[in-house]
């Protein structure tokens, strides 16, 4: 019998059942988990790479899954407040993430939005117990430095590597959005034997990624952000945030907003500036936003 690879383990363990008739298991989960041949799965991230290997998995299933092989979506939201449910994620890209998910769904696919069990406010308040400088132990950890991003490994690849292991009994292939006209990423992409580019197998450069998303209206918000040119798809609190960023969640989510600049004012910061490389506190981004000069795109030229 057929099973649909996009079927979620409780609809496979009824199948199963079915289809042995009469024979009953009291451990359908653990025979379940023994019947999936190979899990493919696609770390997702809304933007164009990855949201067209989607697609062409969805286009090319047939030829790349075979039955029993199960295909799961997953999304590593990072959390600026866990507690008060406010995404690390600007608001229209997690819109944007969840009303592709259901169209992923309605396709066949399982979606699992990640979650780690820190968020940003962890990471900040976080108390250091060591440090290369040891004039910063015992201080609260603060914002996080360019190029030395906790919130990286903690919020947004913890979640992905704890799925995997929870996942570690079932062979896995694992497909990564790299375009044909990225040699260099190609290159270190096939020395891992069990990672794969949908992009590469069907030649799809990075502008027909682009063109892939466009015609099934899939376009993350994220090519707009910027003025109408493209923006980021990082966290809104990242030290390289744009000021039209920021000015987007004081917009959506004030409080959030508020929550950050006052951030500024921590006593005993390890690392106190929002950007280390900025001339510009979060205090006269704030004020900048409220007085409605984030329009003109020149100031933030001159500031940064
Ligand atoms: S977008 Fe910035 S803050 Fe977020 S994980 Fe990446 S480097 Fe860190």
């Amino acid at each position: 019998m057929k099973l649909k690879p996009s079927m979620d383990r409780e609809a496979h363990s009824k199948v199963m059942v079915t289809s042995i008739g009469k024979i009953k298991f009291s451990r359908t989960t653990t025979i379940l988990t023994k019947y999936i041949r190979v899990l493919h799965f696609i770390s997702w991230s809304g933007g164009k790479d990855s949201t067209a290997s989607v697609i062409l998995m969805k286009l090319h299933l047939h030829e790349l899954v075979d039955s029993g092989d199960e295909v799961k979506i997953l999304f590593s939201e990072v959390m600026f407040d866990k507690k008060n449910n406010i995404s690390g994620h600007n608001p229209d890209i997690i819109k944007f993430m969840h009303k592709t998910a259901a169209i992923f769904e309605s396709w066949g696919f399982s979606v699992e939005f990640l979650h780690s069990d820190k968020d940003y406010l962890d990471i900040f308040y976080h108390k250091l117990t060591r440090s290369p400088n040891p004039n910063r132990v015992g201080m609260t950890h603060g914002f996080v430095p360019s190029g030395k991003c906790a919130v990286k490994r903690d919020c947004k690849l913890k979640p992905i590597e704890k799925w995997k292991t929870a996942h570690n009994d079932i062979e896995k292939i694992e497909y990564v959005g790299i375009a044909v006209d990225e040699p260099a990423r190609l290159e270190s992409l096939h020395k891992s034997p069990n990672k794969k580019s949908l992009l590469e197998m069907y030649n799809f450069t990075e502008a027909d990624a682009m063109e892939l998303c466009r015609k099934y209206d899939m376009l993350s918000p994220q090519y707009s952000l910027n003025n109408g040119k493209q923006g980021r798809d990082g966290c809104w609190f990242c030290p390289n945030a744009k000021l039209c960023e920021h000015e987007a969640i004081y917009k959506t989510s004030p409080e959030a907003w508020e929550k950050y600049v006052s951030l500024e004012s921590e006593p005993a910061l390890a690392y106190p500036k929002w950007n280390c490389f900025s001339k510009e506190t979060l205090h006269q981004r704030d004020k900048l936003i409220k007085e409605g000069y984030y329009q003109y795109n020149f100031f933030e030229l001159n500031l940064l």
